[in-house]
């Protein structure tokens, strides 16, 4: 897209930013940012180095962390068991119960990491140069610290909320969403309307060099995996026969290559680009501001890379193959795998009728679907996505924010058919090269977005939950109890923490 130039017009003038709402100012005055912020860096430095790879994900020991960090604070959480060693948590502070819970989601496990080649140890949480590395620094430690941060925040102050918060992590988000699965089971006892998850991000240098583009994920594609399996007679591999099954699935597979995939732009794609042409200005801001011009003029750019093409189109990607064993044995049986991503709207239904459609002329061929999600979304005319919004760009004269939807799936895909509005957005703001390292090599955060972060998500969490005529705080809790002298921690609260952090 850095290439849709056009003749850079003065046409356009960029959108006023809209004020911060004058009770959200009145609360986060009288928060020692800096001192946030440091303790921010240090929780994340210590959840870092608590060893959650998955698999086998072992994040019984992050909600221990989690836990642990939360009972400084007299905060109680709760464990949900999925397996041995698997744990998700939830904690909540309670509101007047006006409106219903928010939920601060986040999810407790990380991808595995190729450590050789890291400059750091990944599960280390080292600090250099301003930033702090390890798995999970971005997807999704950091944004797990802040939420607890933001939690622990608003409990400290006694801030009157006019709804519960809840603080869910979750275990297994990359391998098979067990975690959120089984949350959702529970969900009389959660109850959340609107939840802050993963997502979007903010990017610098996006689109255009010194915009920053920070996208708020609204929905997210669905699902459909499915393998084509060919059949035909075993044999020998001396001897050819007719309708063999490797040679069916080449011709299947060549068939289902011809597929050309349709362009179909959602309305909130559109308004992020509209949003972005708007603060752009120009005469490239004007073409990203309507639909006409858009569909004529910026389509072909869209279609043109595999990113931006996955966001408007029905995408089928070939993934794999299996079922040859030996050089001399014709198999019976052999299978192309497929991940398919769908826009709303189209149905998993649908996209196995286009294969079945692509591949009518060949014999022997038949389909087994192994994932069909629909994809869901969440309205952009919500108060949370208008505070999220408003907390990526302020004081950010040159960012701009807008919805998105998302080519892969988060555990907010389970939450939305129980009606709650879900929006994925972590508030840093990263270069590519750094958001780059997610599930790549050396990720890493710094130490400055953990502080801007912390301090963004809560202005938005309390522009939606705090009553705006409300000005004083709570009634102080009562004094902690005394410490029983002879209380051990149980063995199964000190697992997996680092050495260097045990008690
Ligand atoms: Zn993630």
């Amino acid at each position: 897209m850095t290439t849709v130039l056009f003749l850079a017009l003065a046409l356009a003038k960029p959108p006023e930013p809209q004020p911060t709402p004058e009770y959200v100012e009145h609360w986060r005055s009288q928060v020692d940012w800096k001192a946030l912020g440091d303790e921010s860096v240090d929780v994340l430095a210590e959840y870092l180095a608590v060893d959650t790879v998955n698999p086998p994900g072992n994040e019984a020991r992050g909600a221990a962390f989690l836990a642990r960090e939360l009972a400084k604070d007299r905060i109680e959480s709760k464990r949900y068991v999925l397996s041995e060693g698997r744990e998700s948590l939830v904690a909540r502070i309670p509101g007047s119960g006006d409106q219903p819970p928010l939920c601060l989601l986040s999810h407790i496990d990380v991808v595995p990491a190729e450590e050789e080649r890291w400059d750091q140890d990944p599960l280390s949480g080292a600090r250099v140069d301003g930033y702090l590395y390890g798995r999970g620094a971005l997807d999704m430690k950091g944004m797990g610290a802040l939420e607890l941060q933001v939690l622990r925040q608003l409990h400290r102050q006694r801030v009157p909320l006019n709804r519960d918060i809840v603080l869910v992590a979750v275990a297994d988000e990359e391998v098979d969403n067990l975690g959120m699965k089984q949350i959702v089971e529970h969900w009389d006892e959660i109850g959340c309307s609107h939840m802050v998850n993963e997502g979007g991000l903010g990017i610098r240098d996006a689109l255009f060099d010194g915009q920053a583009v920070h996208a708020i994920s609204t929905a997210e594609k669905g699902v459909f995996w499915v393998d084509m399996i060919a059949e035909g007679p075993a044999g020998h591999g001396s001897t050819e026969d007719e309708g063999e099954a490797p040679g069916r699935l080449l011709e299947a597979m060549q068939a289902v290559a011809t597929r050309k995939a349709k362009p179909r732009i959602e309305p909130d794609m559109y308004t992020l680009l509209a949003n972005i042409g708007a603060h752009k200005g120009g005469f490239t801001g004007w073409v990203l501001r309507h639909r006409w011009t858009v569909n004529l003029l910026a389509k072909g750019q869209l279609m043109g890379n595999s990113a931006t093409r996955a966001t408007i189109t029905d995408t089928l990607h070939l993934t794999g193959m299996s079922g040859a064993n030996s050089h001399n044995v014709v198999p019976s049986e052999v299978r192309a795998r497929y991940d398919s991503r769908l826009l709303p709207g189209t149905t998993g239904d649908e996209m196995l009728a286009e294969l079945e459609h692509l591949t009518r002329k060949v014999d022997g061929i038949s389909f087994e679907v192994f994932h069909d999600q629909l994809s869901n979304g969440s309205p952009v005319d919500d108060p949370l996505f208008a505070a999220l919004s408003r907390y990526a760009v302020e004081g950010r004269p040159y960012a701009v924010a807008g919805p998105v939807l998302s080519v892969g799936f988060t555990d907010s895909i389970f939450a939305r058919p129980l009606g709650v509005h879900a929006y994925g957005y972590v508030p840093f703001e990263v270069s590519e090269e750094d958001a780059n390292t997610m599930h790549g090599h050396n990720e890493r955060v710094s130490e400055e977005n953990v502080h801007e972060g912390v301090r963004r998500l809560y202005s938005a969490v309390v522009e939606v939950s705090v009553n705006p005529e409300a000005r004083e705080p709570l009634p102080p809790l009562p004094p902690p109890p005394a410490p029983e002298p002879d209380k051990e921690p149980r063995p199964e609260d000190l697992e997996g923490l680092p050495e260097q952090f045990a008690p």
